[in-house]
C-alpha cells in the first residue's frame, strides 16, 4: 500500500504560477517562471521552429523507434556547434535526452554508478539541482559563493573548497547565464576552474542550458570548451529549451568526454543502457525540430536572428532596470552586468509577500527575478514599488 507515503509540497514556483493566475488584478507583473517572455508578455514559437515544423510535417516518413541515443544526427550537429573543435569528435560520446533535467539526471546516475560520491555546487544553485543529485544518489555540496546583495561571485572561495575536495569528486558548473544569479565566471574565472580541476582530478559537469542568451552563442560555450578540452573526463548536460523555445518539447542532450576513443565508448554504453532503464529512448518531434534547422543554413540564419533578438531584449531590460539605480537594499546597478533571464535580489520573504500583495508582483521565494517577466513600462511600476517597500 502507500499508506507509509507523506504527502510532498507542491513545487514552489508552481504555486506561484497558481497564484498568479488566479489574481484578478490587470496590472500584474509575473517574475517567476522561468521562460522568455516578449515585449508582450508571449512566450512565442520561433520561426525557425515553425518553418521546421512544416518541413517535418510534409517529409517525415517514420514514426518507428529510433534508440535510446535519440536522435543522433541531432546530438552529432549539435555538438559541432557548441563544442566546435575543442574536444576532438573521438573525445565525445553523446546522446539525446529528455531536455536538459533529463541530461543531468543521466549524468548523476552515471557518476554514481562510476562510484563518484559527491558533486561541488556554488550556492545558490538552480533548484532543482539538489533534488536530481540526491535521487541518484549523489551528494551535493553547497559552497555558498554569491553574494546576493553585493551581486557579486566569491570565485576564490569557491576555487578554495574545491582544492580541498577529495580527487575523484564531481564539480557542477552553470556554462553560462547562471540561474538563478546571472553571473558568470569569465574567462579568466574559467582558466582559474579548469587549473582547480586538473590539478585535483576532479570530475567536470557542464549544465549549458542558456546558450545564445548571455553574450552569444559561441560566446556562451567557451568556458564550457576551456574546460572540457582540459579536463580528461567530463559530462556535458545540454538544454534547447530555451535557446530554440522548444520548453513543453523537453529537448536536450549529454556527451561524456574521455581522453581517448575506447573509454568514450565504454562510458557512453553505459549511459545508453541507463538510458534504456530511464525512458527506453527519448521523445523525437523537438530534437528533430533542432536537427532540421541545424541542417538548413537558412533556417539557420533565421534562427540565430531570434535567438539575437531574445538576448538583446534581456540585455535592454537589464540596462533598464540598471538605470535605476540603488533602491533601498537593492543594489539595481550591477544587473546590467549579468547575463541570461535570471537576477536575485536581496529581498526577504515578507518583503516578497509584501510586493505581490500591495503591487500584484510575482517572485520567487529566493527573490529571484525572471528579466524577461518585464517590459519596459513595467521596469517603471516595479521600481516604484521597491521605493515603496523602503519606506514602508
Ligand atoms: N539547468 C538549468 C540551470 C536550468 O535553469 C534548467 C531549466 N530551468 C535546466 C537545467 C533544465 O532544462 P530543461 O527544461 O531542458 O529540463
Amino acid at each position: 500500500s502507500f499508506d507509509t507515503l507523506a504527502l510532498q509540497p507542491a513545487d514552489p514556483l508552481l504555486k506561484i504560477i497558481g497564484a498568479f493566475r488566479r489574481d484578478t488584478r490587470t496590472d500584474k507583473i509575473d517574475l517567476g517562471v522561468g521562460v522568455f517572455r516578449d515585449e508582450d508578455g508571449n512566450t512565442p514559437v520561433m520561426r525557425a521552429v515553425k518553418l521546421a515544423e512544416e518541413k517535418l510535417l510534409r517529409e517525415q516518413q517514420s514514426k518507428s523507434y529510433l534508440g535510446p541515443e535519440g536522435d543522433i544526427g541531432f546530438v552529432e550537429r549539435l555538438a559541432d556547434k557548441v563544442l566546435g573543435n575543442a574536444v576532438p569528435v573521438e573525445r565525445r560520446h553523446g546522446l539525446q535526452t529528455p531536455g536538459g533535467t533529463g541530461a543531468l539526471r543521466l549524468a548523476a546516475e552515471l557518476l554514481a554508478k562510476a562510484g563518484v560520491r559527491r558533486i561541488w555546487v556554488a550556492a545558490p544553485s538552480w533548484a532543482n539541482h539538489a533534488p536530481v543529485f540526491l535521487a541518484a544518489g549523489i551528494e551535493p555540496r553547497f559552497v555558498e559563493c554569491f553574494n546576493i546583495a553585493a551581486q557579486h561571485l566569491d570565485l576564490a572561495h569557491f576555487l578554495e573548497a574545491l582544492d580541498g575536495a577529495t580527487p575523484g569528486d564531481a564539480v557542477l558548473l552553470h556554462g553560462c547565464c547562471h540561474n538563478p544569479m546571472g553571473i558568470d565566471p569569465g574567462p579568466l574565472g574559467w582558466q582559474a576552474i579548469t587549473e582547480v580541476v586538473v590539478r585535483r582530478g576532479l570530475l567536470p559537469l557542464v549544465d549549458l542550458a542558456y546558450q545564445g542568451l548571455g553574450e552569444g552563442f559561441c560566446e556562451d560555450s567557451l568556458g564550457t570548451r576551456i574546460l572540457l578540452a582540459a579536463a580528461p573526463f567530463g559530462l556535458l548536460a545540454y538544454s534547447c529549451d530555451k535557446n530554440f523555445g522548444l520548453y513543453r518539447e523537453r529537448v536536450g542532450a549529454l556527451w561524456v568526454t574521455a581522453p581517448d576513443a575506447e573509454q568514450g565508448a565504454i562510458a557512453h554504453s553505459n549511459l545508453l543502457s541507463l538510458a534504456r532503464a530511464n525512458w527506453s529512448m527519448p521523445p523525437d518531434h523537438g530534437a528533430a525540430v533542432v536537427r532540421v534547422i541545424l541542417e538548413d543554413a537558412e533556417l539557420t540564419r533565421i534562427w540565430r536572428e531570434e535567438l539575437d533578438m531574445v538576448r538583446e531584449r534581456l540585455a535592454g531590460l537589464r540596462r533598464a532596470l540598471a538605470s535605476e539605480g540603488r533602491i533601498g537594499k537593492v543594489d539595481l546597478t550591477q544587473i546590467a552586468r549579468g547575463k541570461g533571464m535570471f537576477a536575485t535580489l536581496p529581498l526577504s520573504r515578507t518583503q516578497i509577500d509584501w510586493l505581490r500583495d500591495e503591487h500584484a508582483i510575482y517572485l520567487a521565494g529566493s527573490g529571484r527575478i525572471n528579466i524577461a517577466g518585464f517590459t519596459l513600462s513595467t521596469i517603471a511600476r516595479f521600481c516604484d514599488a521597491l521605493r515603496a517597500l523602503d519606506r514602508a
